[in-house]
């Protein structure tokens, strides 16, 4: 009989218990994960250090525990004679193309920042991610370009607003066209440079979607076809993507922040659906190159995770750029016709728009990590984006680690049901 306690966790102290994985009565194996601790910067699981059957839990969820804390009472004899009856199988091993120490499944800020202090450790480390550039959404598609653009519409209402104190520019003569590719210049720079940094620190960038086999054991397909790593540790960093109203149409006038950031057109009018950070930052930017805004939103006030002090300054300072601001009104429907993309709310007259930019939060990409080869508990089945995703980890490997956007809640999604 042996108490099992919390290992070295680093630097994290009173982290709290938000998952037990085991009961009393329950037979495990060494390096089976116990508990699941979430700080504010990471989630980890606590595995096992030898196999036994469960005989008193020490912890529940809720608990702050440390380096130290007694998590259970493990009767490892008893799991020596249970393993000792059972008929022996060796577990089928998969030859492997390359092994690693660790492996971070997806390059964003989550994933690139962990490959990059792994190889710092002296690691092996192979960093897997679908897209050709590295950065995720915040450096592609998300934070770098938007703030581009956001600063260059800050300085175009600066210029403007100057004309009250006396000094006037007329107003600015748009190229579309040079916009956007200054925008992609920024981000070049960024995802270029941290190309650079992976090279030097010798992590292996490997192009491809990956998804979790067998334990210990990730798929990648890339252009090249199908190769296998083997891991020793895995970090999942597969972040999120936007979520979708499944009554829109498919139409090229409806996107979402990646379609607008593309900035293909300036529509004369748009309806930003969710009144969120991300659909208010768009329409910022196309407000103030001149497109008229309604925006929509099922709640009674915009960006409500945000200050309320600071959302009323907001208002008043932007109320020039929105047409109509529809709180507590859900939109119902839309039809793309001819003329624009026609849309129907429970709360308000239906209406016409040149473009409609759709921001609902985002969902995790948990499923995308269990596709292709995954097997058993890995397969996408039911459950939400994170709960496969920890299914197929529970599965895959002993122990988890989860960054950033990951499983849980995506950073700047905002009720969103996964
Ligand atoms: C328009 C917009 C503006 C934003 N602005 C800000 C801001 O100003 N400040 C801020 O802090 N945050 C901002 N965010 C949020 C920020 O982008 C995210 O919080 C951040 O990108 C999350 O990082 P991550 O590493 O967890 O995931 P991601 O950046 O989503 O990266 C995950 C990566 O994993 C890859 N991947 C997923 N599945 C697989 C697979 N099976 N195989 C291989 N690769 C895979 C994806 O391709 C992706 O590159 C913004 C987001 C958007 C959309």
């Amino acid at each position: 009989m042996r108490e099992v306690l919390v290992p070295d966790i680093g630097d994290f102290k009173q982290v709290e218990v938000i998952e037990v994985l085991v009961k009393p009565g329950d037979s495990i194996a060494n390096e089976q994960s116990l508990i699941t601790l979430e700080s504010d910067k990471a989630t980890m699981e606590i595995p096992s250090p030898d196999a036994g059957v469960v005989r008193a839990l020490k912890v529940k969820v809720g608990d702050k525990v440390s380096q130290g804390t007694p998590i259970l009472v493990l009767d490892s004899q008893q799991a020596v004679k249970a393993e000792a009856a059972k008929p022996s199988s060796p577990p089928a091993q998969t030859a492997a193309e390359v092994d690693c120490d660790v492996v971070v499944l997806g390059a964003g800020p989550g994933g690139y920042s962990a490959a990059f202090r792994a190889a710092d450790l002296g690691l092996k480390t192979v960093l897997v991610e679908r897209y050709p550039t590295l950065g995720g959404v915040c450096l592609n598609v998300g934070c770098i370009p938007s703030k581009a653009l956001l600063h260059t519409a800050a300085v175009v209402d600066a210029a403007r607003s100057l004309a009250a104190h006396g000094i006037a520019f007329g107003e600015p003569n748009l190229d579309l066209a040079k916009l956007r590719s200054f925008k992609d210049k920024v981000v070049g720079k960024l995802t270029g440079g941290l190309a650079a940094m992976a090279k030097l620190r010798k992590v292996t960038v490997l192009q491809g979607a990956g998804s979790f086999e067998g334990r210990n054991l990730l798929a990648v397909d890339t252009q090249e076809g199908k190769k296998k790593l083997r891991f020793a540790s895995a970090i999942i960093a597969a972040g999120s993507q936007a979520a979708r109203l499944p009554f829109l149409p498919e139409d090229p006038r409806i996107v979402d922040s990646t379609g607008a950031l593309e900035l293909r057109s300036l529509p004369k009018n748009m309806l930003v659906i969710g009144g969120g950070i991300i659909g208010l930052e768009m329409g910022t930017v196309y407000s103030t190159l001149g497109t008229r805004l309604d925006v929509v939103e099922m709640l009674d006030g915009l960006m409500l995770g945000a200050d309320r002090d600071l959302v009323a300054v907001w208002q008043k300072a932007n109320a020039g750029r929105f047409d109509n601001v529809m709180l507590k009104t859900r939109t119902t429907k839309a039809e793309a016709t001819q003329d624009g993309i026609r849309v129907w709310f429970d709360a308000a007259e239906p209406r016409r728009y040149d473009m409609v930019l759709v921001s609902v939060g985002r969902t995790p990409n948990g499923k995308r990590i269990a596709q292709g080869g995954a097997r058993g508990p890995c397969r996408s089945g039911s459950g939400g984006g994170h709960e496969v995703a920890l299914r197929c980890a529970r599965h895959s490997f002993g122990r988890l680690y989860r960054s950033r956007d990951r499983m849980g809640r995506p950073n700047r999604g905002r009720g969103e049901k996964e």
